[in-house]
């Protein structure tokens, strides 16, 4: 059996591995010049030897609980397999250091400021407690059913399906708009609420715990470790796949464009790649009503993230040093994050600038020099009073910025209300030889642990239907 694999981010790769692991010969094709995906540790030139200022453009945290076994899984495997040199390290990865402060309305405040919701001039009822408290109160009784037995869980949360979380703390928990607004601007982003109510539910489950950890050299380094067992052999990049046809007889034909084109003939294909990458894909099988809905319909939510790369990390030399963590602002760099990674090192650092939904829109819309542009003037403005001696610009040396909407028009697989209920079993079923896997395809969207279990399901899937074909 000859398997293609479509798309080199973890869901491609961690395909490719199993079925190595099972004899089978496997071909993989990734569109771009690099293998990863969505997990993309970005390197800057170092300022001193010895030194490796990077940042994670994609992925950069694993939460220490059981949803996320299959990714601590895979490093445990991985480390067992590899060379020495490819073997992974955990390290710490801080979410919250007690000096990380917000910023909001014009002033430097704690993240969880209770007097935040009457200064904002919210109804007295709501005042005194921070957005955080206000949330907790709401969605604490959903993250316990679903911590306690997720499958039970899941079951009572689906009732839900077709409404927004924005609908839910309405009209079912009673909340005025604006503090809904107050709400998602502290805790989220903006109009993340208008997603279903499963998706943001789902997320504060997977956000609810104190424990992460990330990659020591970068997230990337899994990819690497991937892809080293898999075998550089087996695996083509700038080779994106164009056209995809099928035969009478069940064998799957793939157009691959890019420097060298050409066709190829596989039994089987799984195609791990975004619902949206398929929907761009120049040729292709039309399939059911419902599957070609789910796959120009899917909602994919924008990312933003921006790298800055500076000559020393004077955050954690200020009056009240970060050394990890988050700030969170209404400025329009929103998320602030102090990197995890070579916490108090002499050399340069890396500070990263996070956000999601239609702050992410926003930033997109501009140009690269108006984004860093902008970013240093925000960051000029969240640090003025720390260290009045700083100035953001002379220590800045150079950014790298990513919007994940016009990157194989990703982002985060993120359901509108209903889509759920409509799109996720129609999205995934095989169509003949043609298999799907991806982020997308999971219970965990936005998440490795998503793309990994996805993977796993749909190659026990393929080697199923193989093994029952043959008796
Ligand atoms: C900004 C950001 C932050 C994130 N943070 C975290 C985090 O902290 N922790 C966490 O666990 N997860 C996080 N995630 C989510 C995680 O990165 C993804 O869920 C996961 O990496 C998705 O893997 P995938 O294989 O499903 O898809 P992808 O990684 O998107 O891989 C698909 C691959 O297919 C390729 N491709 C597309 N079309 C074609 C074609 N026609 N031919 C060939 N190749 C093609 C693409 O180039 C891509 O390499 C984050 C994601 C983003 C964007």
């Amino acid at each position: 059996m000859h398997v293609g694999i479509v798309g080199g981010g973890i869901s491609g790769l961690y395909s490719a591995l199993m079925l190595r692991r099972q004899g089978i010969t496997v071909t993989l094709f990734e569109a771009t010049d690099r293998l990863g995906g969505r997990i993309y540790t970005y390197h800057f030139s170092p300022l001193s030897l010895g030194e490796d200022p990077y940042f994670e453009a994609g992925a950069m945290r694993i939460p220490c609980t059981s949803t996320h076994r299959s990714v601590f899984g895979l490093i445990e495997d991985l480390n067992r397999h590899s060379h020495d040199d490819m073997k992974l390290q955990l390290i710490p990865y801080i979410m919250e250091h007690e000096n990380n402060m917000a910023f909001v309305s014009g002033k430097k405040r704690r993240a969880n400021d209770v007097s935040l919701a009457a200064e904002l001039g919210l109804p007295e009822k709501y005042c005194g407690r921070s957005a955080q408290d206000l949330l907790r109160i709401v969605i604490e009784p959903w993250v316990t059913l679903l911590r306690d037995n997720f499958e039970a869980g899941f079951e009572n949360v689906l009732q839900y399906d077709e409404w927004s979380f924005r609908q839910y703390l309405h009209l079912v928990a009673q909340w005025p708009h604006e503090v809904i607004d107050f709400v998602e601007m502290m805790t989220s982003q903006t109009n993340q609420y208008n997603l279903s109510f499963i998706e943001v539910i789902l997320q504060y489950l997977d956000f609810n715990t104190k424990e992460w950890v990330t990659i020591k050299g970068g997230m990337s380094r899994l990819i690497d470790a991937v892809a080293s067992l898999v075998g550089v052999h087996n695996i083509h990049t700038n080779a994106p796949v164009k056209g995809i046809h099928t035969s009478p007889h069940g064998k799957v034909k793939l157009f691959i464009g890019g420097i060298s084109p050409k066709a190829m003939i596989f039994d089987s294909v799984i195609l791990a790649i975004p619902l949206s990458s398929l929907n761009n894909m120049l040729e292709r099988p039309r399939w059911s009503f419902s599957k070609e809905q789910a796959i120009s319909r899917t909602y994919y939510e924008p990312l933003y993230k921006m790298g800055l790369h500076f000559r020393s990390r004077f955050w954690e030399h200020s009056a009240q040093p970060c050394f990890g963590g988050q700030s969170t602002t209404d400025l329009r760099v929103r998320w602030v994050i102090y990197p995890s990674n070579d916490l108090g090192s002499n050399g340069s650092g890396v500070l990263l600038i996070y956000s999601w939904m239609t702050d992410a829109a926003r930033w997109s819309a501009m140009q690269f020099e108006d984004r860093v542009e902008l970013a240093l003037h925000e960051l000029g403005i969240l640090f003025a009073g720390e260290d009045e001696a700083l100035d953001v610009t002379q220590e800045f040396i150079e950014a790298f910025d990513i919007s994940w909407s016009s990157h194989s028009s990703t982002g985060g697989c993120m359901y509108l209300p209903g889509q759920l209920s409509r799109f996720s079993v129609e999205a995934g079923r095989p169509e003949g030889n043609i298999y799907f896997a991806g982020e997308h395809l999971s219970r965990h969207h936005a998440w490795i642990a998503g793309a990994i279990d996805s993977a796993s399901k749909t190659v026990k899937e393929m080697l199923l239907k193989s093994i029952s074909s043959k008796l």
